[in-house]
């Protein structure tokens, strides 16, 4: 079992003051989460840099991600350290995410940015049902929609600055491997530890 912080904004993100550093050294210093994901806004340029600082750490892993900006709200696509290709809708984003064997989240789904009930018309692989920067009304309505829809829910700070990292964070039943994380959260092998109790899907 793993702890892991599934979004993460660096300084890539121009709405974020953690540096890449920052974020190395925070894993390195927290003793029970020691994976996060570099989700930055519609870039992966943030993972190459994190991921170079955090190699001198064995103990520590950087998963590669974006959280892409479309029309009808963010997605997340975790284990690509490439870009879709424009135009960015919610379709291409999810195909992308698919032929590469990435996970795609739809994120915060019941705040700004979020799709909402949008979600439900699209093929994605997990629903952001615990959001460090959503209210806890939001977030239970994604834990609902997340139910609905048959789908695991993840959990992740939003991070964008130092403080606000590992505010959530998702329990994953897999090794301190990127292929195999992704593997564990599509086949839903993830609970999401909130308000005190862990929350299964
Ligand atoms: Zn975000």
């Amino acid at each position: 079992m793993i702890h892991a912080d599934l979004h993460v904004h660096t300084t890539f993100s121009s709405d974020s003051t953690v540096l890449p550093k920052m974020l190395v050294q925070q894993l390195v210093t927290n003793s029970f989460v020691k994976v996060a994901a570099v989700t930055d806004h519609d870039t992966t340029r943030g993972y190459g840099s994190t991921r170079q600082l955090a190699s001198a750490y064995p103990d520590i892993l950087i998963i590669p991600g974006v959280e892409i900006s479309t029309q009808q709200g963010d997605i997340i696509v975790l284990g690509t350290e490439e870009m879709p290709l424009q135009p960015w809708t919610v379709e291409n984003v999810v195909d992308f995410a698919r032929e590469r064997d990435c996970v795609s989240i739809v994120a915060h789904p019941f705040r700004e940015y979020g799709m909402g009930n949008l979600a439900k018309n699209y093929q994605v692989d997990a629903i952001e049902v615990l959001n460090g920067g959503s209210s806890p009304a939001a977030n239970k309505s994604a834990q609902e929609l997340a139910k609905l829809m048959g789908l695991p829910g993840v959990g992740g700070s939003d991070a964008h600055q130092p403080a606000e990292f590992c505010t959530a964070y998702t329990d994953i039943k897999a090794s301190m491997n990127v292929d195999e994380i992704l593997k564990a959260i599509k086949r839903g092998l993830v609970s999401v530890p909130s308000l005190g109790k862990s929350i299964r899907f």
